[in-house]
């Protein structure tokens, strides 16, 4: 079941990872310098018709015009949307100016819209697909690591509210993937090395034989070579299949948020700014942490722990409470921040815990105090 091993072609070099939704079945293209197989497998969907590019201006100064000029030699008609960098483009207001804008360049329903940029981009212009004439299909061309791995399969599109992240937003599939490992090459280390995070989060959660991959290929991975192509093919594969089990998070999906309790309570204790915490260094702070607090309850042995926290470590991944510059708060103001999060249910703290490398499961009713305690020590 490598998911390399079905579908690698020789020339050019790609692979493709199928997800199984029936009727909203899509393919992820994964490889190195995919402008012309990418740009012909956009015009398939709407030949002859129009793109509408939604990008960053980070992104679209170094991206769009190359993935303009492949798209209009594939035929098609391209219009571009740019939006500023950042997860304050994830508003109300960006939405309507996308929404609008999507409109004046005449993108119709048979129209396709292209999320060019990362998980930011594709979250907001696939809702403003899902939304634009009750919904018009769209692309993502993820050009983050996370975006990836993770963000643009699976259909959870949205924006954030001011009572939180992602509290509006709608599942609309994407109808292609495009993940080109070449435009990882201008991302930024850290960028980088936080999409890298969510990468080892699919060997914890079920695959030991792919964390202990990890362990031995992590540094290669940021080549953005073959290795990445693995990395990216086996994290996509291990995404799919949990969508395709539950599309719409009534049960498994939850997996898919190891680490991001604990990790979302720290972005919001530095109120989201990036510069002190991006998403996949919390996410690898919440997982070393859900590690080791499983081995304080005697779920998960205290080695596996460790050897989570020491390969994050190794690539340079934040994995305390520590790790994090300027003043969190305390364990209260944590597990406050904890209780906010959309996947509390009646007040009962819902956790991702371990009984080992690749064995995490699903624990509901945590016990708050088992928790506070816990952090407490972890703050000590
Ligand atoms: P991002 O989109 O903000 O991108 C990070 C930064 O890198 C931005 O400044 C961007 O301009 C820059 N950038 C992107 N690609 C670049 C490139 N190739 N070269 C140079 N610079 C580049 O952040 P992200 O980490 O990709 O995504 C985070 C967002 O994804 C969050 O809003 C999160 O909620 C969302 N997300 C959604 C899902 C989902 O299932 N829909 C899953 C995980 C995360
Ligand atoms: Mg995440």
């Amino acid at each position: 079941d490598d998911p390399l091993r079905a579908t690698a072609s020789a020339e050019p070099r790609f692979t493709t990872v199928p997800v199984k939704l029936g009727e909203r079945a899509y393919e992820i293209v994964i490889g190195r310098d995919l402008l012309a197989e990418g740009a012909q497998r956009v015009a398939a969907l709407a030949p002859g018709g129009a793109v509408a590019i939604v990008t960053d201006t980070t992104v679209g100064g170094l991206h769009a015009v190359a993935i303009t000029d492949a798209l209009e030699a594939a035929g098609l008609r391209v219009a571009r949307v740019e939006i500023p960098p950042g997860e304050g483009s994830k508003s109300y207001a960006e939405f309507a100016r996308v929404c609008d804008a999507l409109i004046e360049a005449r993108i119709e329903r048979g129209d396709l819209v292209l999320a060019l940029g990362g998980g930011v981009v594709g979250d907001l212009a696939g809702f403003a697909a899902a939304s634009l004439r009750r919904g018009v299909r769209f692309v993502q061309w993820p050009t983050t690591l996370l975006s990836q791995v993770d963000s643009s399969v699976g259909g959870k599109t949205g924006i954030n509210s001011p009572h939180g992240k992602n509290l509006v937003g709608a599942f609309h599939q994407p109808s292609l993937v495009v993940a080109d490992l070449a435009l990882l090459d201008t991302l930024s280390p850290r960028e980088f090395r936080a999409g890298y995070a969510e990468v080892v989060k699919y060997g914890l959660i079920d695959d030991r034989a792919f964390f202990e991959w990890c362990e031995a290929n992590g540094a290669a991975v940021f080549e953005a070579g073959e290795a990445c192509a693995y990395a990216v093919a086996k994290s996509c594969a291990a995404k799919a299949a949990v969508v395709a089990r539950d599309e719409h998070e009534n049960g498994d999906r939850a997996l898919l948020n190891l680490g991001h309790t604990f990790g979302h309570a720290l972005e919001r204790a530095v109120a989201y700014d990036g510069a002190r915490l991006v998403h996949g260094e919390g996410v690898a702070i919440g997982m070393a942490l859900a590690f080791r607090f499983s081995a304080r309850l005697g779920l998960a042995s205290g080695q596996d722990a460790g050897r989570v926290a020491r390969h994050l470590q190794a690539v340079g991944l934040p994995t305390r409470l520590q790790d994090v510059p300027g003043d969190i708060g305390d364990a209260d103001s944590l597990l406050d921040a904890m209780a906010q999060d959309k996947k509390v249910r009646r007040g009962a703290l819902t956790f991702i815990l371990a009984r080992g490398i690749g064995e995490s499961f699903i624990a509901r009713d945590v016990s708050r105090d088992d928790v506070r305690a816990f952090l407490a020590d972890e703050f000590a």
